[in-house]
């Protein structure tokens, strides 16, 4: 199949099953490779921008400004989608970095295209909007992406992950930080009419106030955010799970990531250990990218030769 150059490749997205020997022998453990739509660039940031995009393109809109920190996997799949699209983007990062370490996140960003704009931290913080009108106010052709976005846009994109499954899932289980990708799947969820319990598993410590937020929509099925596999807060690790990382890239050949994927799986095996998941429940893991998170030191200066 030819596709246009300017696209998400959803194709990309394939269903596999895992060996149920990483899964407590759990024989219907199945993985949504989201990974997949792009090498580098993190999943569920491309199925937020996809709706965005569409929208700025039919503006005829060239330039494309957002915020993120650092270490941002939004902040670089804002730049691969700017170079996809052929948009100009922006980004004004939070504190010092560009000058200091330069980080693989943002030497990635900047390979794209992206240009950074660094910015202090509190000014980050409290003057986002005075930030835009500093620096866009007097060009009237720019588009604001938020930050890990819950717009209607990224929902609809996310959502659309459940329609590609193809069959009712028991459990979908998935890395999560604000709620947004857990939201995206909840519609798609009510939109076909599956029962699907979600278990979005939290990667930092806010798992008491994501599940506030999800309190708050109209749900039809069940979803229970999991607090206990933060492994110290957003971007610890801990030895056990560094472990787990590498074992899992070994026995799959799948990158995952020790700050968002690698915590997730690490929860589903756990939960299948404690038979809080039955060996009769069908369950889809969507792999939420963030392949750039392996290549960070702490995780690859804990690989050792075998
Ligand atoms: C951003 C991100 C998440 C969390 O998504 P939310 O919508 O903020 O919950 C999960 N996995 C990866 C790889 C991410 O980059």
């Amino acid at each position: 199949m030819i596709t246009s150059p300017a696209s998400f490749n959803l194709h990309a997205s394939v269903i596999q099953q895992l060996p149920p020997a990483l899964f407590h022998n759990h024989p219907h453990i199945y993985i949504k490779r989201d990974d997949l739509l792009h090498p580098i660039v993190s999943g569920n940031k491309f199925r937020k921008l996809k709706y965005l995009i569409a929208e700025i393109q039919e503006k005829k809109i060239e330039n494309l400004v957002t915020f993120g920190g650092a270490f941002s996997n939004h902040m670089v799949a804002t730049a691969a989608a700017g170079a996809l699209f052929n948009l100009k983007t922006h980004c004004f990062v939070r504190g010092n970095e560009i000058e200091q370490t330069f980080n693989h996140y943002l030497k990635t960003a900047a390979l794209f295209g992206m240009s950074l704009i660094p910015v202090e931290r509190n000014a980050y913080a409290n003057e986002k909007e005075k930030l835009i009108e500093q620096h866009f106010g007097n060009n009237a052709n720019y588009f604001f992406v938020a930050e890990g976005g819950e717009s209607e846009a990224a929902i609809k994109g996310v959502a659309e992950i459940v329609h590609e499954l193809g069959f009712e899932p028991d459990i979908i289980v998935h890395a999560s930080a604000t709620a947004t990708t857990s939201r995206g799947l909840l519609l798609g969820l009510s939109e076909l009419n599956y029962r699907t319990t979600l278990v979005p598993v939290a990667v930092l410590k806010n798992a008491e106030e994501q599940q506030q937020k999800i309190n708050t929509w109209e749900l039809n099925t069940n979803c229970l955010v999991q607090s206990d596999f933060t492994f110290g807060g957003y971007a610890k690790t801990t030895p056990e799970l560094l472990h787990f990382t590498q074992n899992f890239i070994q026995r799959t050949g799948i990158f995952i990531d020790p700050v968002y994927t690698g915590k997730a799986l690490f929860a589903l095996q756990s939960l299948i250990g404690l038979q809080q998941i039955t060996p009769a429940q069908k369950v889809v893991f969507l792999h939420t990218g963030g392949t750039l998170g392996i290549f960070s030191d702490r995780f690859i200066n804990s690989i050792s030769a075998q």
